[in-house]
């Protein structure tokens, strides 16, 4: 039962609580949330919204469900956590087993780590711990992708696109590492050789330098939503094989699913040398990552002066955290997924595709259960954000892109309701910018 927040209460965070990417004071208004059911939010005026978030990419199988409530239960009832260091537990085991079984047959040893930019660190410092256990040190730099997001910690920041990406501010400070164009190359279009040639420009330069390529598999996230062309990931695989350079696939957000595949790798049939998970695997409830590599990697790391691999955070493989994951995977095995996801694909196509013709959106795109709508300039968030609220849903956009990954149970009418609803509100913006 939650008690109902008072104006004061609502003053005292906005002067006080964080919010992502927010300053403090708060300019804009936050939206209390008293409960949230399948793919619904409740407001605490009492409104309920559609949520086309799945708070960002991860609550896949809709809030409040009852399995994945019974296995935090039963979990709770036992012990909520204990240190990881010199200790075990059944949790930890069935999902490193699960995850070993879902992903690239090479991947079977698995870090749990404590978030997304996490994991991304420990995939990383892997990369870098590996080459100086191969006496070949000077291999220390990464290349990644203009338009890569990778998360918000300090080796992840590096990886982020450093012009157009989040982290620019902090460009100076942070390692610089070396960024390979963004793929021009569209999912479902055709696949352009310059793609490819510059990437391998970049790598037979630079090879001598670089522990790895970082790169999210098929779907580049939060720099900009933006799909490319299988083929690109089939020839980094071949050119890091080349250039003796490991792969890191970052599949954080378009793991379990999102992108109509389990994980996107599999859009071009390819392994990473480590991938690393979160998000959606642990069906939203609560943080937990993962960091798969091989054998030969884990062996190596585990072989050199240190004797082991550098890493070990407090709640790494949180008991509760793994039980939830365990069940929202059994759950995934037990739906038919693929044809949940393209359903939604399919209505988010048909949905979506009016929008292209306003002046204001400058492309709609669509894969799997994600669908992106482009602008040509930023709309005002709190005022698009106030306008989707009383059209009924919940989208949070960012910069030029209004975009949605709705939980995969959201039902037709909910969907339908949903992309009316951005049609309706991008209209409206439309008639206003376009005289
Ligand atoms: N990598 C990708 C591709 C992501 O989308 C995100 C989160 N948006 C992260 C890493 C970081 O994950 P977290 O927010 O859990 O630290």
């Amino acid at each position: 039962m939650t008690t109902p927040l008072t104006p004061e209460d609502l003053h005292f965070e906005a002067q006080h609580i964080w919010h992502p990417y927010a300053p403090l004071p708060a300019k804009d208004p936050v939206y209390p949330v008293v409960a949230a059911e399948g793919a619904t939010i409740q407001l605490a005026d009492g409104r309920q919204l559609i949520d086309g978030m799945a708070s960002w990419w991860s609550a896949i199988h809709g809030y409040n469900h009852p399995v994945l409530n019974q296995a935090a239960h039963q979990q709770i009832d036992a012990f909520a956590h204990v240190m990881f260091g010199g200790l075990t537990h059944q949790p930890a085991i069935e999902l490193a087993k699960r995850l070993i079984t879902l992903t690239p047959q090479a991947l079977e040893r698995v870090f749990l780590a404590d978030s997304g930019s996490v994991s991304v660190e420990v995939a990383m410092k892997m990369a870098r711990q590996y080459w100086q256990h191969r006496n070949l040190p000077g291999k220390h730099g990464f290349l990644a992708l203009h338009g890569a997001y990778h998360g918000d910690t300090w080796g992840a920041m590096s990886v982020c696109d450093p012009v157009t990406g989040m982290h620019q501010l902090f460009s100076g400070s942070l390692p610089t590492q070396l960024f390979a164009p963004r793929p021009t190359s569209r999912f479902g279009g055709h696949f352009q050789n310059s793609d490819r040639d510059a990437l391998e420009t970049l790598l037979r330069q630079h090879h001598d330098t670089l522990a790895a390529l970082i790169l999210e598999p098929i779907v580049q996230g939060a720099g900009g939503m933006w799909f490319y062309h299988p083929d690109y990931l089939k020839a980094a695989r071949a050119l890091c094989d080349r250039y003796n350079v490991l792969l890191i696939a970052d599949e954080i957000a378009t793991g379990f699913g999102r992108s109509g595949r389990l994980f996107a790798c599999e859009h071009a049939g390819i392994s990473p040398d480590i991938l690393c998970l979160g998000k959606a695997l642990t069906g939203g409830y609560l943080t937990l990552a993962a960091t798969l590599t091989t054998a030969e990697i884990a062996e190596t790391l585990s072989n050199g002066t240190a004797g082991c691999f550098m890493h070990g955070p407090t709640f790494m493989a949180n008991p509760l955290a793994c039980r939830i994951a365990c069940a929202s995977i059994d759950l995934m095995q037990q739906s038919d997924w693929p044809a949940q996801v393209k359903r939604i694909e399919r209505q988010l196509n048909q949905g979506l595709a009016p929008c292209q013709q306003l002046a204001t959106v400058a492309d709609v795109r669509v894969l799997g259960a994600i669908g992106v709508i482009e602008l040509h300039t930023a709309p005002p968030l709190a005022e698009i954000q106030a306008a989707l609220i009383e059209q009924g849903i919940w989208l949070r956009p960012f910069g030029r892109l209004l975009y949605t990954m709705p939980p995969f149970i959201i039902d037709d009418t909910q969907l339908t309701a949903l992309t009316a609803a951005i049609y309706q509100v991008l209209s409206r913006l439309n008639a206003k910018q376009t005289p």
